[in-house]
């Protein structure tokens, strides 16, 4: 049955019930500690996308909170929760193998528990295999249901039945107002909207996420005025299909009306958003891009392929036509916008024509860079059930005669920002070098430099000096 928009619901009760639930479980924590001695670790894991990594903040602010101490180590964890995704097998395969060294840590330490959640959990298949062949494990829910971690982890240490599992069909809740433990202090995603509508034909997301269902606005710029006012200055706006923002409220705001309302407040210096489907990225989000002082200078806007046969098979809704008027109309709008893209190779039916129409399409748009997969046939999807599937061989070869073309492309666009001077949010200091700093420009460019700790956080006018391929070697510019 294809789902019609959801009018979902903040449900203020349910934020109340899962403190409360967050208060006991600080009791089974602290007799915990008692037992062994030391603060329980615990260590959460994320697989996949930035949805799932802002999922995880809020599952971590929770352990947290409850009293657990963090811990990146999983030898030494009393908990540890991997926040799975399933966009592609290999994701499924990696899970599945880490849980064996899961059950080794088990043996040594009688207190560990093993906790599951996340897109890969939504699927049966899965969740069916992990209670056969993984039954040392002891939580598994969902991504619809991850407001209620702290009940489940109450009814998990309170229980002796073996692997409690909660995984929910879909919801039309979204529960606000729990605590989160972000992974940087300067700069935060932020959820404005969950699941998909736009069921392209190779992709699990709308199983596994839902249907579309839009924060209430206020919920959002209430979010980003806590996280300005506790340092943050780069937001990063997260959906499934960001363009579709808002449909589905009572009083609808389109995510143009949105972004103005978020480029209102204060302390906030940059905005980013991820994912914008071109079917529907409109005049009015162009506009507000254009002619933004905060929106950066990149836009993320998936293409797949380069074949309209194949568009159309995939369920994208535009043509390639389409998607190089809609390029043009922001390049136009924007000029210096750094444009990035999605590109699947191998899909069912796919030809070397199909290849070279997605050539074509890359150095005709001349992308500043493209994450470029291998299709990866995902049960449940209509794609899988396609005859012509293509022989692992020839997916390899239309996969390498692309990101070639993608590498070059990328290169060339790279280093035509050689010798600019341009604004970089220091992020880290530098693996291989304590004495440089990696910044990260509003194009999304990144750019190693001399400095230090004290820098992180902050945006410095930068020189790119040297092009070192995707990315630059650069110096402070100072004033005089
Ligand atoms: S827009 Fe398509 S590819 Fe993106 S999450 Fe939705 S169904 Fe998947």
């Amino acid at each position: 049955m294809r789902p019609t928009d959801y009018n979902s619901h903040n449900d203020g009760e349910e934020t109340r019930r899962q403190l409360m639930y967050i208060d006991k479980l600080t009791g089974f924590v602290t007799s915990l500690k008692d037992e062994i001695g030391h603060t329980p670790k615990a260590c959460v894991t994320t697989f996949g996308c930035q949805m799932n990594a802002r999922d995880s903040e809020k599952l971590l602010g929770i352990l947290i909170t409850a009293g657990f101490e963090e811990t990146e180590d999983e030898s030494e964890a009393d908990i540890i929760l991997y926040n799975t995704c399933s966009v592609r097998d290999n994701a499924n395969q990696r899970v599945y193998g880490r849980l064996g060294v899961l059950k080794g840590y088990k043996k040594n330490n009688p207190h560990l528990r093993i906790a599951l959640c996340g897109c890969m959990m939504q699927e049966k298949t899965c969740v069916d295999k992990i209670k056969t062949s993984y039954p040392f494990v002891d939580l598994i829910f969902g991504t619809h249901n991850i407001f209620k971690f702290p009940e489940l982890l109450c009814r998990m240490y309170s229980s002796e039945t073996r692997m409690l599992t909660d995984v929910w069909e879909e919801t039309d809740t979204i529960v606000e107002e729990l605590p989160v433990k972000r992974k940087y202090p300067y700069k935060s995603g932020v959820n404005i909207m969950f699941g998909c509508n736009n069921f392209c034909t190779y992709c699990i997301v709308p199983y596994v996420r839902g249907r579309e269902r839009s924060r209430d606005p206020e919920e959002i710029l209430d979010e980003i005025r806590k996280l300005s006012s506790t340092g943050v200055i780069e937001v990063m706006l997260l959906g499934q299909n960001v363009n579709s923002y808002g449909l589905n409220l009572d009083t609808p705001l389109s995510f143009a009306g949105l972004l103005r309302r978020v480029e209102e407040i204060d302390g906030i210096k940059r905005i980013r958003f991820m994912t914008s489907h071109p079917k529907d990225l409109s005049d009015e989000l162009i506009d507000v891009c254009a002619h933004s002082d905060k929106i950066c200078r990149h836009l993320h806007l998936p293409v797949q392929t380069g074949s309209d046969k194949l568009l159309k098979a995939m369920n994208r809704s535009y043509t390639r036509d389409h998607y190089l008027r809609l390029v043009d109309k922001i390049r136009t709008a924007i000029p210096n916008i750094s444009l990035t893209t999605d590109l699947i190779m191998g899909f069912p039916g796919e030809t070397r024509k199909d290849v070279e129409d997605t050539i074509d399409l890359i150095k005709k748009v001349k992308f500043d860079n493209a994450y470029t997969f291998e299709y990866s046939k995902r049960t449940g999807t209509p794609a899988a059930s396609y005859e012509d599937q293509l022989s692992p061989e020839i997916m390899q070869e239309h996969f390498d005669a692309v990101l070639s073309v993608v590498q070059e492309t990328a290169r060339a666009a790279c280093a035509t920002h050689t010798g600019e001077i341009h604004e970089a949010l220091i992020e880290t200091v530098s693996d291989h070098d304590p004495g440089m700093v990696t910044g990260r420009l509003s194009n999304n460019l990144l750019v190693h430099l001399k400095g230090d700790e004290a820098m992180i956080g902050h945006i410095y006018p930068v020189k790119l000096d040297i092009c070192k391929g995707f990315y630059f070697l650069g110096s402070m510019m100072t004033n005089g």
